[in-house]
């Protein structure tokens, strides 16, 4: 952390007073973190958009949560991105023109209700809102892929196939109600596909899907009273092998009753995250050093840099069609009702 970037930072937050407020994800370092109004997990971010009186938000995180804190905001809100090129590789995995492809393919007999993980594309989100899909979350996986399986003759998951995996298990499917895809137009026509309950586009978040069961065992070994829990994006013999597995927030309320009770823990995330409860609670460790590119692009200087462009009025907010809007915004708001209905 350099003090001359957190100085000029720290005085431009204040020129801008209440017309600023900067948002960041756990998975953003420390020197990030610390200019943040507010941090959470996508879920929280999400529903805090609307709620925050700033006209000016700063979302300090990977391209897609900009852009779906864009699709929130009022009219007379802007959302600002301090490192544009910085998209999650998970999201790359599931282009809009394919899954539309997909989607149109796969509910030609029946109907196939798509549920995108938020870390996708707005263009994405404007499919699945387009087809009565929805968003969810690592947080509510569970939840939309319940209200999911209910709402069609079948479930279109994307693009993440261990949280799909790991969220069916949880909801007391087993291998045979699903399929994880191949993207062939031949394979998708396939008539044992209509048996499927669940279809799973093939994607993975890389810096996640590295965590292997193995690494765990280790662990235990090294570290036998210590208890483990991993993020659902690691796959599934891995969450299998662990104590239990949740969202970035439940992996920090695990970190904090740890830290009254004193039990060890092992935490299987994004390493800046893990860090961080360490830096709080000694006996939090990781199980492997596990960065994300794309969230550590976002630093205190592209901050800085971007905060001066919105100060001399030359920084691009991030736009959307009227199109992409609205459908993606249907997407996004069905996850929050049918939250808000079953809390
Ligand atoms: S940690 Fe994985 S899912 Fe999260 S932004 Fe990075 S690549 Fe995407």
């Amino acid at each position: 952390m350099s003090c001359d970037l957190s100085q000029k930072i720290d005085g431009l937050r204040k020129k801008m007073g209440s017309r600023l407020c900067i948002l960041g994800h756990h998975y953003q370092t420390d020197a990030v973190i610390r200019h943040c109004d507010f941090t959470g997990d996508s879920l929280e971010l999400s529903r805090k958009v609307p709620t925050v009186d700033a006209e000016i938000l700063v979302f300090c995180g990977v391209f897609f949560m900009g852009e779906s804190a864009a699709l929130l905001t009022r009219p007379d809100q802007k959302v600002y991105i301090p490192a544009e090129h910085a998209e999650c590789m998970m999201a790359l995995m599931a282009g809009a023109y394919e899954v539309e492809r997909v989607v149109r393919t796969v509910n030609t007999t029946r109907r196939v209700i798509p549920l995108a993980y938020v870390n996708t594309q707005a263009g994405v989100k404007s499919c699945v809102g387009a087809y009565n899909g929805a968003v969810c979350t690592s947080a509510n996986a569970d939840i939309m892929l319940d209200w999911a399986m209910r709402e069609g003759d079948a479930v279109l998951f994307l693009p993440d196939r261990h949280l799909a995996c790991n969220t069916a298990k949880r909801l007391g499917l087993t291998e045979k109600d699903w399929q994880i895809l191949h993207l062939s137009q031949e394979a998708l026509s396939d008539p044992a596909l209509q048996e499927k309950r669940l279809l799973i586009w093939p994607g993975c978040c890389p810096v996640h899907a590295q965590l292997r069961q193995e690494q765990i065992e280790a662990f235990r070994k090294k570290v036998p009273d210590a208890s483990v829990y991993v993020h659902p994006e690691c796959p599934p013999e891995v969450v299998s092998a662990s104590d239990g597995a949740g969202s970035t927030s439940f992996l920090i309320a695990k970190a904090k009753e740890a830290e009254k009770t004193g039990q060890k823990l092992g935490i299987g995330t994004e390493s800046n995250l893990v860090a961080r409860l360490h830096k709080s609670n000694a006996s939090v460790q990781g199980l492997l050093p596990m960065y994300c590119p794309d969230m550590n692009a976002v630093t205190e200087e592209r901050l800085l840099t971007l905060l001066q462009a919105i100060d001399a009025n030359k920084a691009k907010a991030l736009s959307l069609s009227e199109k992409e809007r609205k459908s993606a915004k249907e997407a996004i708001t069905r996850m929050l009702t049918v939250c808000d209905t079953i809390r």
